[in-house]
Formats: structure tokens, sequence, C-alpha cells
């Protein structure tokens, strides 16, 4: 054996350590290579093109939170292969596989997980759908947990976000994956029946029956860029009406332009756009706060005159103490807007 021999198998164990064959990824709209730590950082979106490319369910879940922390709540025990399911695999094969791929084998977990904690210290609850498990399609199981997300947010007085990334029902579960649709509708009811928040994140893809219940009832509806939402595919459409569909048709931006999604935001902005529009829903009416007007010379004196005839008023009304205090204020600002006059006066002398 010459020496050649002898290290060859050396250099390529070298080789195969120092460069793992993942680190680069290439995107799919540009076809630009991306290091993937960068693309991590980046939260799997391009940053040559801004293509948004699908990102594993916790990843998105730990950018949303605070600090990225959350919990999850374990998911409620489903009835397994009702129909006792086959095509080419059995379908408990099936969920075993994708049990095993998502590390949810213990636990029993589906597509869907069911988490909570708090975005800019408001508490809530998200139930994200994750496309990896059998194409986030949505069975019992998923029904129950959609509906034990609605439960967790009545019970928590807190907004539910839901992110659909889903190929619509389960076709192994028939129509008991059908039914899931009415009973996820409910139990976006029942959320807004609490007088909470429902927010519906749309991902791509977001369709079949998943779009055609609780994706599309939003309160407000928020899709990211170039998601894929719709019911039918567009070949399915086409052919069934016969007719040439628009360019673009089904995306997100589309259906922002059509009124069927109320903002279409960047992932990065994501969690930012969430935090201020669940302030908005949560408080309507924030008290205003008081802020002192700057006023000229001939403004103070008449300010100053109708100040002393609100007294006048209030004293003879008896007023309550909450307008005398407004009379106050008015009083002050006009003294105060007098001793700038003042200052002012002597400036010039
Ligand atoms: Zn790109």
């Amino acid at each position: 054996m010459s020496w050649l021999e002898n290290i060859r198998p050396k250099i390529r164990a070298l080789v195969a350590r120092d460069i793992p064959e993942n680190l680069w990824v290439k995107c799919p709209a540009c076809g630009q290579m991306i290091f993937h730590r960068e693309l991590d950082a980046n939260l799997k979106v391009c940053p040559h093109c801004g293509h948004h490319m699908r990102i594993a369910v916790r990843e998105r879940l730990a950018s949303m939170f605070d600090d990225g922390v959350f919990q999850e709540i374990e998911p409620p025990k489903a009835i397994i292969d009702p129909l006792k399911f086959r095509d080419r695999k059995r379908y408990t094969e099936r969920l075993r596989d994708a049990q095993s791929a998502s590390g949810a084998r213990q636990t029993g977990g589906d597509a869907a997980i069911v988490s909570h904690g708090t975005m800019g210290r408001i508490n809530v609850v998200i139930v994200a759908l994750d496309f990896s498990f059998m194409g986030g399609s949505m069975g019992i199981a998923v029904g129950e947990a959609f509906v034990a997300a609605a439960r967790l947010a009545v019970l928590q007085q807190a907004p539910l976000i839901a992110v659909p990334a889903s190929g619509g029902a389960r076709m192994q579960e028939g129509i008991l994956s059908l039914m899931q649709m009415p009973r996820t509708i409910i139990a976006v009811q029942d959320v807004r029946e609490a007088n909470l928040p429902f927010i519906s994140l749309m991902t791509d893809p977001t369709t079949g029956g998943v779009s055609a219940s609780f994706a599309m009832l939003g309160d407000i509806a928020i899709a990211e860029p170039g998601a894929n939402i719709g019911f039918a595919g567009k070949r399915v459409i086409e052919d069934t009406i016969r007719e040439k569909l628009p360019e673009g048709f089904q995306s997100a931006e589309y259906l922002h332009e059509h009124g069927m999604v109320d903002m279409v935001v960047p992932r990065q902005d994501m969690r930012k756009t969430l935090i201020r529009t669940l302030r908005h829903l949560l408080r309507p009416n924030p008290p205003a706060n008081v802020v002192p007007l700057k006023l000229g010379k001939k403004k103070a004196l008449k300010v100053d005159a109708t100040a002393d005839g609100n007294r006048s008023e209030i004293k003879s009304e008896g007023a309550t103490r909450d307008t005398n205090g407004a009379a106050a204020a008015t009083r002050k600002t006009a003294t105060m807007a007098k001793s700038d006059q003042a200052s002012d006066d002597a400036k010039k002398d």
C-alpha cells in the first residue's frame, strides 16, 4: 500500500468536516447563492430579491413572540384513522412518518401547533399550521387543536392569531376533515363573542378547505408577500370556466388589490405590525394627552377673556370639578402665554 492510499481517507474526512453540503442555499426566485446563516438571520427571506421562502413553524413562532419565548400546549387527543384509509400506503403509516419527521411522535402531534406567550407584552395565543406535516392538511386533529386554541384565547382573554400554511382538507379523513371547516368557524365565532380580536396571517400556501374556513375570517387579514392564497388551483379553475386567468392570480398582492386581504407585510416587519395592530384593536379609545398650546399675543388675550367668562359661568351654574379643572387649565395656559409675552417684551428692551 502506497503512502498516498494511506492518507487519502484522512484528507477526505478533513474536507468533509470543513465543508458541509448545506452551507449555501440557492434562491428559487433570483438564483443567487445565499449563505445559510445569512438566510436564517433574515428569517428565510432572500436578501437579494426579497423572495419569501417557507420557514419552519417553530422558527416562525420564535420570530413572533417576545424574546422568541413561547409555550406549546399539548395537542388534544383525536381519533386516528377513522376510515381505515389506505392508498399506496396506510394512512397510519403516513401519519407515523410525518410525526417522526416533525419530532411529534411521543405527543401524537399533528399539523397544528398551539402556542401562547406575549407579543409586545400582550398575551396572545397563536395557532400555526406546519406545512411540512402532510402539507399542513386539516383533519380531525387540526380541527381539535384550533378549537383548543380558541378556548385558550377566551380563557386567557387574549387575542387569537392563526397562521395557516396548508393545502386544504386531509383527504384521508374524507368528510370528517370537511367537518372541521364549520368547527373552526364556530371557534372563531366564540373568540369574536368574547370581544377578542382574531387575526389571520396567511402564508404560502393557504388553499382549499383552510382558506374556505377560518383563514379568511380574520378581523384583520394579513398575508406574506408572494403567498399563494386561494381555494382551487389555477389550472382547475381555468379548465372549469374555460377562460385564461390574469397574471399573478391568487397571489397575496392580487388579493390585496382586490380587497380580500388588508395588508401584505414582509416577514421582517410582521412582529411589529402585529403588535401595533393588536394595540389598536385592544385599546380603541386611548386617553388623549393634554398638550399645552403655544399661543400668540392677541390670541392669549382672547383666551384670558373667555377663561374669565367661563369661570363666572361655571360658578353661577355650580358645575362639576372636571369643568372647573378645565377652566383652570385654560387660565394656566393663558398666564403662561402672558409670561411668554412678558419675556418677549423684556427681550425687546
Ligand atoms: Zn432571491
